[in-house]
């Protein structure tokens, strides 16, 4: 890229990368097992199937005749190249990539094509700031969580907005050399797969919600509850939240409240 600021969020290092818009999360069953298991024997298959090009349509066949495809939303492709990188498995990706192929890229057979797969960057790019960008590239080492909190927009912008109303600025990437206040904003994103008050729906993907023939953005209703519309709105969105009471919603606020301040006061303490 031109623009020596544009940061790739895709595979930004040996710790982790991000597969979400290969359809990762996708399936019916995307819990962290399900996907290992799912990555891991079709990354085994492909080593042991591919060795040329033309090997590449038995691996599709096998793949797609091994595995359950139910997607969570039917629009979305969930792409059966998706495997391991690395022997480590911290590193998802694309198993055509001329870099996993000996310089053979083999993305021509794909549903989107290697033109769209090679360019494609998720409008995390451009609306996740630099600095932001460059916080969760140094606080992640794991790639399930990394892909499912970078796609989400606005889980990442108002946390980081909210501390920033606080401590008076921007924060800067090297705060997060201090492994405390790394913590408290893990303790903060891992609520994307641990948050008490997640729906059970799985046609639910953050904000969104899929009817069975359209994406619509879901809304907490307030109004039932006599209240008015929490500022911590958006990130309950993104959480998936569904409360059955008022008290609910009280202590969800007040674990992220909770959090913020947690967090302010510890980069106070550093200063
Ligand atoms: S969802 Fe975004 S960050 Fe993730 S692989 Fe796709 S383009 Fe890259
Ligand atoms: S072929 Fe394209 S969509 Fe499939 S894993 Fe590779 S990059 Fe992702």
């Amino acid at each position: 890229m031109s623009d020596s600021k544009f940061i790739v969020l895709c595979q930004p290092d040996k710790g982790k990368s991000c597969g979400a818009c290969c359809g990762l999360y996708n399936y019916v069953d995307s819990s962290r097992s399900s996907l290992e298991q799912r990555l891991r024997l079709r990354t085994k298959r492909f080593h042991e199937l591919v060795k040329k090009p033309d090997d590449v349509a038995l691996y599709a066949k096998e793949t797609l005749a091994a595995e359950d495809f139910n997607k969570r939303y039917e629009v979305i492709y969930c792409c059966e190249y998706l495997g391991f990188l690395d022997n480590e498995e911290k590193k998802v990706g694309c198993l055509l990539h001329p870099e996993q192929n000996q310089g053979c890229d083999m993305r021509d057979v794909s549903f989107y094509g290697q033109e769209l797969c090679a360019g494609h960057f998720c409008p995390s790019h451009h609306f996740i700031p630099q600095s932001q960008c460059e916080i969760l590239i140094k606080i992640f080492d794991d790639w399930y969580l990394y892909g499912l909190v970078l796609t989400d927009i606005d889980l990442v912008i108002q946390y980081f907005r909210l501390i920033a109303d606080r401590i008076g600025g921007e924060l800067k990437p090297e705060a997060f050399d201090n492994v405390s206040l790394k913590n408290i904003v893990l303790e903060y994103f891992n609520w994307k797969i641990t948050w008490p008050f997640r729906s059970l729906e799985t046609n639910r993907l953050g904000k969104y919600y899929f009817d069975g023939s359209q994406y619509m953005i879901s809304y907490i209703d307030y109004a039932r509850f006599g209240r008015e519309v929490s500022p911590l709105n958006a990130i309950f969105l993104s959480l998936s939240s569904s409360f059955k009471n008022t008290e609910e919603i009280d202590e969800a606020e007040m674990m992220i409240w909770s959090n913020i301040e947690n967090f302010v006061a510890t980069y106070e303490r550093g200063r």
